[in-house]
């Protein structure tokens, strides 16, 4: 089965990784010379192609660009695909790739996803197999797809050990937005503070402890991925931040006034998120 992956970064490059060994010959595409030539020496995809070229003669089309990038080139994939070729995308968001292709003549074609699996690293250099592997992965608006499309990938995320859960692409968009979106702003606004304040990088490197690195951890994680997510998911991530403003002045204020009572009581609230997170982990376990 011809495979061919559009962006062969850290998703496209781990899908192509993951998908080898079930009799798919896998296609790569992607605007960086560097990287078709990095995926090509690492094994990741069996060629490189054109995308005009890739995108002819071939079963599946897994599309992993920057969520900008799907947006703009989505139709002119649908456009040019054969009846029997399915697309999915990768993008994490999914209202607005949605919104695009709706009155698309060949919207059965497509299956809007995005897998709940990533690092903070980018590139095929980060990509690697066992990614997805008992990871959760959201389709969207299922009911826009073709009954084979939705087989096709149902596969696929079978064969890369996925739980499937379904939701419409507004309620996919608002849901992420707390708690992936509002995380990697978290992260990047921690990240940038501490710089700004402790001029001696020195300082930064000895005295910050695991803490510190598990919660900067996001903050390296790449601007060209990121910028089109926040851009494209504006009106939930502005909701969510202004939840979180109010928070971080809460706890600012508590301190300032040393109310001992309303930050134990802050504190001990959001303990429960541990209760939440061992759920999840359960479930991968
Ligand atoms: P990545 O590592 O930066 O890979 C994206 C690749 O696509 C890069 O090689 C990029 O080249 C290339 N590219 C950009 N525009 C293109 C175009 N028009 N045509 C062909 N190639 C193009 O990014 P990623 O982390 O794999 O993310 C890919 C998608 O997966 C995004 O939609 C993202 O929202 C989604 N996603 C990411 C994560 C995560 O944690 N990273 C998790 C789930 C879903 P340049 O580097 O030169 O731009």
């Amino acid at each position: 089965m011809n495979i061919t992956i559009i962006g062969i970064g850290l998703i496209g490059g781990s899908m192509a990784m993951s998908l080898r060994g079930f009799r798919t010959h896998i296609i790569g595409v992607d605007t960086n010379p560097e990287h078709c030539k990095k995926a090509l020496q690492r094994g990741i995809v069996d060629e490189i192609q054109p995308i005009e070229k890739a995108i002819k003669n071939t079963s599946l089309i897994i599309l992993a660009v920057p969520v900008n990038a799907a947006k703009e080139i989505l139709p002119a994939i649908l456009d040019n695909i054969e009846e029997k070729t399915i697309v999915v995308d990768m993008g994490s968001t999914k209202k607005g790739i949605c919104r695009k292709v709706e009155k698309h003549p060949k919207r059965q074609q497509y299956v809007a996803s995005h897998p709940i699996a990533g690092t903070e690293n980018s590139g095929p250099e980060a990509a690697f197999s066992s990614l997805f592997k008992g990871k959760k992965t959201i389709i969207c608006e299922k009911q826009l797809s073709s009954p084979e499309a939705l087989k096709l990938i149902i596969k696929m995320y079978d064969l890369l050990e996925m739980e499937i859960i379904y939701m419409q692409a507004e309620e996919h968009d608002r849901h992420i937005a707390y708690v992936s979106h509002l995380s990697h702003i978290s992260s990047f606004s921690l990240g940038k503070t501490v710089l700004e304040i402790e001029k001696d990088e020195k300082n930064i490197f000895n005295m910050a402890g695991s803490g510190f690195a598990s919660t900067a951890r996001l903050a390296k994680s790449s601007p060209s991925m990121w910028y089109p997510i926040f851009e494209q998911n504006k009106e939930s991530l502005t909701k969510a931040l202004d939840s979180y403003i109010e928070n971080l002045m809460q706890f600012r204020n508590a301190i300032a006034e040393n109310d001992k009572e309303k930050l134990i009581a802050m504190m001990t609230k959001a303990n429960n998120i541990r209760k939440v997170l061992e759920g999840i982990n359960k479930t991968f376990n």
